[in-house]
C-alpha cells in the first residue's frame, strides 16, 4: 500500500485535470494511476477550489453546503458507478471568502450543489480519502475568455492559503466525433489544437490560449462548446512566473479527447 498523502506546507498548486469518461473512476488505468500518484506526490492541501466544465451557468455560483452529495450527472454506466459516493466536506466559509473575493462579480452561493463528476471522479483517485474539503465554482456562460482567465487569477490568490485551484474538463473535447474503435490515437486538427495549446502553455503566452478561437477549423472541432476548455483558463489565470510547470498523460482518446493534465507549481 501506498503511504498516505502527507500534508501540503507550502503555496498550493495549481492543477488542469483532463477528465474525460466518468468510466475512468472505475478502472485503473494510465491515467487514473497518474492521478493517484499526483495527491501522493503533491500531498493534501487546506481545501480545494474546483471549476469544473459540468458547472456551466448563467452567473456565477459557488457550492455552499457543508456536507454535498454526490452527482451521478451521466448516462449508460454500470449501475455500481450510480452507487458511489465522494463524502468529502465542503468548505461553506471558504465559499463565502471565494464570494467576497470575487467583488465586485456578483457571486451566489448555493447550499444545494454537489460534486459533479468533473471533480469527483477525478478526486476519488487524487485524494481517495475523501478527507480534504472541496468547493465548487461555476463558469458563467456569458463571460468571454480572457474574464474566465481573470477570475483564475483571482481564485489562484488562494493558493497562498494552502487551497489547491482545480480545473476540470478536455482541451479537446467533440464527443459527436469521437471514434470509439480508437481508443488511443488523434484526428490531425486534435493533434494541431492540442500541440499549439500546449506549445502556449509552454512558452507561457496566455493570449494563445485565451484566443484559442484563432485557431480557425481546428478550434471549432475541438472545442465546439467553451465548457470542457474553459476550466484551463482559470488555471492558467492562477500561474504565477517562477511556477514550475509540467504536461501529464498528453494522449488523445477516441481521436477527440485530449486527455492532457496541466500541472503548475507543484
Ligand atoms: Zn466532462
Amino acid at each position: 500500500m501506498p503511504e498516505k498523502n502527507h500534508v501540503m506546507q507550502k503555496t498550493a498548486p495549481a492543477i488542469f485535470f483532463g477528465h474525460g469518461s466518468p468510466g475512468n473512476v472505475m478502472e485503473d488505468n494510465a491515467i487514473t494511476q497518474c492521478w493517484e500518484a499526483l495527491g501522493h506526490e503533491i500531498g493534501k492541501p487546506r481545501g480545494i477550489i474546483c471549476v469544473s466544465a459540468h458547472w456551466y451557468t448563467h452567473g456565477i455560483y459557488v457550492s455552499a453546503a457543508a456536507k454535498p452529495d454526490t452527482i451521478h450527472d451521466f448516462g449508460g454506466f454500470p449501475q455500481e458507478m450510480y452507487r458511489l459516493q465522494y463524502p468529502a466536506a465542503g468548505a461553506p466559509e471558504l465559499a463565502a471568502a471565494i464570494a467576497a473575493r470575487l467583488a465586485p462579480l456578483d457571486v451566489t452561493p448555493d447550499p444545494e450543489r454537489g460534486f459533479d463528476h468533473g471533480s469527483w471522479c477525478v478526486l476519488s483517485k487524487v485524494y481517495p480519502d475523501a478527507d480534504v474539503p472541496v468547493v465548487q465554482v461555476s463558469m458563467d456562460m456569458t463571460l468571454p475568455p480572457e474574464a474566465h482567465f481573470e477570475i483564475g487569477k483571482r481564485l489562484g490568490t488562494f493558493r497562498d492559503e494552502g487551497y489547491l485551484l482545480m480545473g476540470s474538463g478536455n482541451i479537446v473535447h467533440n464527443l459527436p466525433e469521437m471514434d470509439w474503435q480508437m481508443r488511443s490515437g488523434a484526428y490531425d486538427w486534435a493533434t494541431r489544437f492540442g500541440d499549439h495549446i500546449r506549445a502556449s502553455i509552454e512558452a507561457d503566452t496566455p493570449q494563445g490560449i485565451v484566443n484559442y478561437a484563432a485557431q480557425g477549423r481546428d478550434a471549432t472541432l475541438s472545442v465546439p462548446s467553451p465548457d470542457h476548455y474553459l476550466p484551463l483558463l482559470y488555471v492558467m489565470g492562477a500561474r504565477r512566473p517562477n511556477d514550475s510547470l509540467r504536461f501529464e498523460t498528453t494522449v488523445v482518446e477516441y481521436g477527440s479527447l485530449d486527455m492532457t493534465s496541466v500541472v503548475i507549481g507543484a
